[in-house]
């Protein structure tokens, strides 16, 4: 059997991602590998299915059990990819996503050397403003803070196979689709 594919997504916070990501699940494509994380659940989100909130203490036993393809640490927070379920999904054929921060993307592709690695760009760095502070959801510190890292993210492009802008979400989620078919 064909092996499913690993496909890797970054791109700066309130780029679109998770967006252009439900769209891709939605086409039948392929599913998401869910991530376990430190910080704290946020209003709507679903423990299990948008990840597994765990306590420090529990994700470092697992980094010790070798329980993640990568993990990193991202505004304070661990999060990680567990191993176990991309292996296994890709073996059965079947592609998998998975949203990470630009550290654990590029650590990915020396454990994993067929992964894709995808790079979502904002048409600009003013439209990216306005879709966070569009959303509602951090405060304006933090807004500021995951503006710096995006300007840091975009300098890493280079290291991404593909650059992918999100001018709009149907023309991404098309060039994403034919780069998986490639
Ligand atoms: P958020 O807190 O907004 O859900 O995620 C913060 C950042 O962590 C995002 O850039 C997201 O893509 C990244 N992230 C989520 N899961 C993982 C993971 O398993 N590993 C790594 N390296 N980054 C992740």
């Amino acid at each position: 059997m064909k092996k499913g594919k690993f496909i890797v997504i970054s791109g700066p916070s309130g780029v679109g991602k998770d967006t252009i990501c439900d769209e891709l699940v939605k086409s039948g494509i392929g599913v998401y590998s869910v991530s376990m994380t430190t910080r704290e659940i946020r209003k709507g989100e679903v423990d299990g299915k948008d990840y597994f909130f765990v306590t420090k203490d529990v994700f470092e036993d697992k980094i010790k059990n070798n329980y993640f393809l990568e993990y990193a640490i991202y505004n304070n927070n661990y999060y990680g990819t567990p191993i176990e379920f991309v292996e296994n999904t890709t073996n059965n054929g079947i592609n998998v996503f998975a949203i990470l921060e630009i550290n654990g993307a590029i650590n990915v592709k020396k454990i994993f050397k067929d992964a894709i690695l995808i790079f979502i760009m904002p048409p600009s760095l003013d439209e990216l403003e306005k879709r966070l502070r569009g959303r509602k959801l951090d405060s304006d510190e933090v807004i500021n803070e995951r503006l710096d890292i995006a300007k840091s993210e975009i300098s890493s492009r280079d290291k991404y196979d593909y650059i992918v802008i999100n001018n709009s979400v149907d023309e991404a989620v098309k060039e994403i689709i034919s780069i998986i078919k490639k």
